[in-house]
């Protein structure tokens, strides 16, 4: 679909009450050419995702696979982001879309540089911690990736936003840490890395699991644990991370500067090892790159 003409209607489902489902993935200019950074298993979390909410998803996970790189070949993109939605279109009036309103799935993708900008991977970015915490486990599915939850994720955003800051941290219902407005967190505390653990109310993140998959790798011990909102104040580093933000170092938390208040040792270890195995100039020890 040519991009003038990718319409929806105005009162589609999925316009109306956010039922969407969606993924974000990155493909990287690598000197083979385009490689689309985990694609499988982002694929596999837009499934997981339609299963939770009742979405008979028509499409097996190789077509959705082979629609992403179609989509990056065919617009001739080096590097993109690539978007593939499934969502309820237009039909039913009301909360209930079976039989009424379509099941659509498309996929998009555009060039789009570091989401917060491209000074922050370098220096880091400055953090609040949102009032706006996340919803109880029992409110929304978090581990599906949906277009309605990300309601709560836009106020913590333009609040940080809103009083000077990049980019802000949720805690949970329970009020310990859960994660970024679109990033998973960790902390660096005496060279251990910390990350909190999935409690209902944060997404299982793909680069998530490759932080701590490069971080095993490099020797450094990895715990998935509840975290206290104070370990933020006292942690030697911290970063953000995402597909969008790829691996973004904290340089502050509520006007507490972080350790040195830059990017730490830890951070730029896992940093450049990430960015080396995504950009094709290291080895794919885990088999995370598929060429478009
Ligand atoms: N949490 C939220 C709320 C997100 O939107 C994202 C981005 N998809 C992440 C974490 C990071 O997930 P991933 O590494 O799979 O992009």
């Amino acid at each position: 679909i040519p991009w003038d003409s990718a319409q929806l209607h105005l009162l589609s489902t999925a316009v109306q009450f956010g039922a969407s489902v969606f993924e974000g993935i990155r493909c990287y200019e690598t000197p083979d050419g385009p490689s689309i950074f985990r694609l499988p298993e982002h694929i596999r979390r837009l499934r997981d995702s339609c299963r939770i909410y009742r979405m008979p998803l028509e499409h097996d996970e190789a077509t959705l696979i082979e629609a992403c790189i179609e989509t990056v070949r065919r617009n001739g993109l080096r590097s993109a982001y690539v978007r593939p939605m499934v969502l309820w279109g237009f039909g039913a009036p009301g909360l209930y879309p079976v039989g009424g309103s379509p099941l659509e799935s498309y996929v998009a993708s555009f060039p789009w540089g570091a989401y917060l900008g491209a000074e922050a991977l370098e220096k880091g970015v400055d953090v609040c911690v949102s009032a706006w915490n996340r919803a109880a486990p029992n409110t929304f599915p978090v581990q599906a990736k949906a277009a309605g939850h990300y309601t709560n994720s836009t106020l913590v955003k333009t609040d940080a936003i809103a009083n000077g800051f990049h980019e802000g941290i949720c805690l949970g219902p329970d009020g310990r840490v859960s994660e970024g407005s679109g990033q998973n967190l960790f902390l660096i505390r005496d060279g251990l890395l910390v990350t909190p653990t999935l409690d209902g109310t944060s997404l299982a993140g793909i680069t998530r699991d490759a932080v701590m998959t490069i971080a095993r790798d490099l020797g450094i011990e990895v715990r998935d644990q509840p975290v206290p909102r104070e370990m933020l104040y006292a942690a030697d580093e911290l970063f953000l991370c995402g597909t969008a933000s790829e691996v973004t170092p904290i340089r502050s938390v509520d006007h507490i500067e972080v350790g040195s208040g830059g990017r730490g040792p830890v951070t730029e270890a896992i940093q450049s090892r990430f960015l080396a195995i995504a950009r094709g100039e290291a080895e794919d020890r885990w088999g995370w790159r598929t060429p478009v």
